[in-house]
């Protein structure tokens, strides 16, 4: 599922690529993946608009068009934004440039959405995520782990606690801070906070300049993969040795979902 450093590697790729531009024709292949207004609506809304700016907001993406109209995109599982000459495999609902590049919106299993609001701001899931964690110094993310009883983990994927960390930047985070995913959020040392901040910060920043993960359907926007897969050091690492000690690495259910830890490394 893209995260933070893909949707905005996806932003920053498709400002370089689309801003200025207007779009020509809306084609709606899997009505599915339009939420809370008609297909005719939609395309008889965005046809004509020219693209203002591209937001990204936790794992969202955000086009804003004339007349203070936005395009929300939420990825989800499977969903990718692929920029091309036709169309592409899977493609769910293509937007066609005046310059007759095609802005494919693909989703295999379709759990992908796409809205067309005018203050996406008031969003009820945009409004109720937590801050980006990129915005915030050491003292600030402190804080936020003050009384929370949740285990770290997946509390780091809670989107309502932090926006745009997902399971695999999750477990590298704690890997590289040397913390266990089950330790209780409340109970973890100030100096170790410290590290997950540390680390949470310089692996997403890293991420983002290799262009993301691949290690699932995410793409840029010309296709290919992320070039961070390789950098991974404990996900889907199963059974394998730990990049320090040579400790199997384990994997367990943690708050439903699978992670990867260093039994030896992180406690
Ligand atoms: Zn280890």
């Amino acid at each position: 599922m893209p995260e933070l450093p893909e949707v905005e590697t996806i932003k920053r790729q498709l400002t370089r690529e689309i801003l200025g531009k207007k779009i020509k024709e809306v084609i709606i292949i899997k009505k599915k993946l339009v939420k809370e207004i008609s297909p005719q609506i939609f395309k008889s809304k965005v046809v004509g608009k020219f693209i203002k700016e591209i937001l990204r907001r936790g794992k969202v993406l955000i086009i804003k068009l004339e007349e203070r109209l936005f395009l929300i995109f939420h990825l989800r599982i499977s969903g990718s934004l692929i920029l091309s000459n036709c169309k592409e495999d899977f493609a769910g609902v293509v937007f066609r440039l005046a310059d007759d590049r095609l802005l494919n919106f693909c989703d295999a299993r379709v759990f992908g959405e796409i809205r067309l609001i005018d203050d996406w701001q008031e969003l009820p899931f945009i409004k109720a995520m937590g801050p980006e964690p990129l915005d915030l110094n050491k003292k600030q993310f402190i804080k936020l782990f003050e009384g929370k009883k949740a285990k770290v983990k997946p509390l780091l994927m809670e989107q309502k606690f932090l926006a745009g960390v997902g399971n695999i930047y999750a477990q590298e985070s704690l890997f590289c801070a040397g913390v266990h995913p089950e330790r209780r959020a409340d109970k973890i040392k100030r100096g170790e906070l410290e590290k997950i901040h540390h680390c949470l910060v310089s692996i997403l920043k890293e991420a983002i300049k290799r262009k993301g993960t691949s290690v699932d359907t995410y793409r840029q926007i010309n296709g290919n993969k992320g070039k961070y897969t390789p950098f991974l050091k404990v996900y889907q690492r199963e059974n394998r040795p730990c990049l320090n000690c040579k400790t199997p690495i384990k994997r367990e259910l943690i708050g439903g979902r699978g992670t990867y830890f260093c039994p030896h490394c992180q406690r």
